[in-house]
């Protein structure tokens, strides 16, 4: 089979933990402080299901001076990862803004994406309850939904792994 290369883009409040996740999947390591203000991608070779794939990471700061730099990294995903952390309601309060932005982009509420609470390690700081998220997931067609903890390496893969199968059903049409 020939190789299929796919572009990721991952979105969610400052402080979530994106470059840590993005950081644990692409290279396994766990870094306790990232520059918060820094946006990069990075790509990284996997193989799904049998099907080897190059992932090109955008792992967004959300620094973008204007709204237009967002559109257009929306424009070029073809998968989603939105991401908050169970300890922060605020960053959960902020995706249903991001994915109404998504799907207006895209023009179809069809889209891969995953919603990820990270952060579980932190059990003893959640503010955000398992029944909120599900609901959120629920409302938005039945997206699937994992909490992580890229400090413990939980549902690291898993969830970039749900995202891949996502854009090749797409791309097969079932
Ligand atoms: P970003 O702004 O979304 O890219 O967030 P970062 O990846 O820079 O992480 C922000 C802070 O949260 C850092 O201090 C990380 O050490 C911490 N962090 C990220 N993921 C986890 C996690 O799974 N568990 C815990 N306990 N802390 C985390
Ligand atoms: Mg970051």
């Amino acid at each position: 089979m020939p190789m299929k290369s796919y572009h990721i883009v991952i979105l969610g409040a400052g402080g979530v933990g994106k470059s840590c996740l993005t950081a644990q999947f692409t290279h396994n390591v766990w870094i306790e402080a990232y520059d918060p203000t820094i946006e990069d991608s990075f790509k990284k070779l996997t193989v799904v299901d049998g099907q080897s794939l190059l992932l090109d990471i955008l792992d967004t700061a959300g620094t973008e001076q204007f709204t237009s730099m967002r559109e257009m990294y929306i424009k070029s995903g073809q998968g989603f990862l939105l991401i908050y952390s169970i300890t922060s309601l605020q960053s959960i309060g902020d995706l249903p803004a991001l994915h109404d932005q998504i799907c207006r982009i895209k023009e179809t509420t069809e889209v891969p994406l995953v919603l990820v609470g990270n952060k579980s390690d932190l059990e003893n700081e959640r503010v955000v309850s398992r029944g909120r998220a599900s609901f959120l997931a629920n409302k938005w067609g039945g997206v699937p939904w994992y909490e992580s903890s890229a400090k413990r390496r939980v549902n690291v893969d898993e969830i970039f792994w749900d995202l891949c199968r996502q854009m090749m059903r797409l791309e097969r049409g079932t």
